[in-house]
């Protein structure tokens, strides 16, 4: 329901067959706008507050109009379903093409076992360095072993922390000695 109303608030289509001209616009007193808005203020409950009180017709109207939305479960499905496929033809064409921001390469070194030390190292994926071959070159680098552990995550063994500190922005140039921060000991 939410949808055509937005539609139609967009695209001005002319007078409405079965529409009482001029109209009249009902003006919420909490959030000024006009209440079939209210929804999407902040302070709905403030507004629900000021409908019961002054414009109880109103309110029910608009009560009403909500618990239909709730108890027809299907129906809500299908608005969101059409939802995700509106915005995968408009606004997801935008989101997929962004790029993702390089957030940083962080590094940790963590003891595992009695006295093995491993690095840990976060961020190369929103470099977009492939981190199968990050990790495999990590491994000739050090001659160690080193394993893509998470998502965005390699842990090599060994304590390499200060030299990746040169040879990450020597490998690749997009990151910047800057760029990599030292996050100490994880426990
Ligand atoms: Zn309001």
């Amino acid at each position: 329901m939410a949808e055509v109303d937005a539609k139609n608030f967009l695209e001005y289509c002319g007078p409405q067959p079965g529409v009482k001209y001029p109209i009249q616009v009902l003006y919420c007193g909490e959030c000024g706008l006009p209440v079939e808005y209210c929804e999407n203020y902040p302070n709905y409950e403030k507004c629900k507050a000021w409908l019961e009180k002054n414009v109880p017709d109103e309110f029910e109207k608009l009560k009403v109009d909500k618990e239909e939305d709730v108890s027809g479960g299907d129906s809500k499905e299908e608005g969101e379903e059409k939802k995700k496929r509106q915005t995968r033809g408009g606004k997801a064409i935008m989101k997929t093409k962004k790029k993702i921001e390089p957030q940083g390469v962080k590094l940790w070194t963590q003891t595992r076992g009695k006295k093995k030390k491993v690095t840990i190292v976060v961020g190369l994926a929103s470099y977009e360095i492939d981190l199968k071959e990050a990790s495999k070159f990590f491994a000739g680098k050090f001659s160690c072993g080193s394993s893509i552990s998470a998502e965005d995550e390699i842990v090599i063994q060994g304590d390499v922390k200060d030299d990746l500190f040169d040879i990450l922005p020597e490998k690749w140039k997009i990151i910047d000695e800057d760029d990599i921060e030292d996050c100490g000991e994880k426990k």
